[in-house]
């Protein structure tokens, strides 16, 4: 048996991804900021159908909030061999000319900090250098990565881009300490991160703007992400999947 940690795990993708991690017969370690009963409610269900799940409350971008989030799954006894850095935030739309230094700092926070954060405390405890047992990781990216946000969010692409530079250097760094390292790029998915942003009606223009003509659901990421972290993907590390529906 083996703890999949899964940051933001109480809603949307995070949660789909839980829901699949345990089907696999992880463990899963269910991160939350602030909506225990979202989270409780994740746990129930993965409980109900015969997986093992357990809460652990963290705001990402808070390195002693994170230490003590890992201490207690390491309380769990189970190794840690599974990693989704899933969390993020995107604020509502806004040219470069409004953003403001608190808006881009708490962006970079969460979707920059709080990966690198979850990544360090990860590797400390999968890799062979630390006696680990290996593991995998995934970090959650966004196609604003590679198609940037103009006029919308350019704080939120920018930090989906180191993102993607994080996925790439850890991955060479860890590869020889039995840990691989990928990242998906989803596109527009049907979530909750879309209602605090942008003007009414965006959706449907993203939408209509895709070859596939559709948003995608979060289980369809989770399913990417489960592939990515299994023994299926054993040869692919520092590598990219694009699930944007053909952009
Ligand atoms: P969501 O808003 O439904 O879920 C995000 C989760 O992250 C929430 O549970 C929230 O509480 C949690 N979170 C936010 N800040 C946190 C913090 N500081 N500490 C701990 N948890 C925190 O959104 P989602 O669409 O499921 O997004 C999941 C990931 O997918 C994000 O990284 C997002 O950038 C990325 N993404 C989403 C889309 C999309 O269209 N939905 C597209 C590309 C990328």
């Amino acid at each position: 048996m083996a703890i999949a940690l899964v940051t933001g795990a109480s809603r949307g993708i995070g949660k789909a991804t839980a829901l699949q991690l345990a089907q696999e017969g992880y463990t899963v370690a269910v991160n939350y900021h602030h909506n225990i009963k979202a989270a409780t409610d994740v746990i129930n269900h993965i409980i109900e159908a015969g997986g093992r799940a357990f809460a652990v409350r963290a705001d990402i971008s808070d390195e002693s909030q994170v230490l003590a989030m890992f201490d207690s799954i390491d309380r769990e006894g189970e190794p840690l061999t599974a990693l989704v850095n899933n969390a993020g935030i995107l604020f509502e739309q806004s040219t470069i000319e409004n953003l403001s230094a608190e808006r881009i700092n708490r962006v970079l926070a969460t979707n920059v900090t709080g990966y690198f954060l979850c990544c360090r405390e990860a590797v400390k405890r999968m890799s062979f250098k630390h006696n680990g047992k290996g593991g995998a990781i995934v970090n959650v990216s966004s196609a604003a990565s590679r198609l940037g946000a103009p006029g919308e969010y350019v704080d939120y692409a920018a930090s989906k881009g180191a993102v993607d530079s994080l996925t790439t250097g850890l991955a060479l760094e860890v590869a020889a300490q039995g840990i691989r390292v990928n990242c998906v790029r989803p596109g527009l998915i049907y979530t909750d991160i879309h209602a605090s942003g942008g003007e009414p009606g965006r959706v449907d223009r993203v939408k209509s703007a895709l070859p596939m003509q559709r948003g995608g659901q979060p289980e369809e990421v989770a399913q990417a992400i489960v592939w990515l972290l299994s023994e299926k993907a054993s040869y692919v590390t520092g590598s990219f999947l694009e699930l944007a529906g053909g952009k």
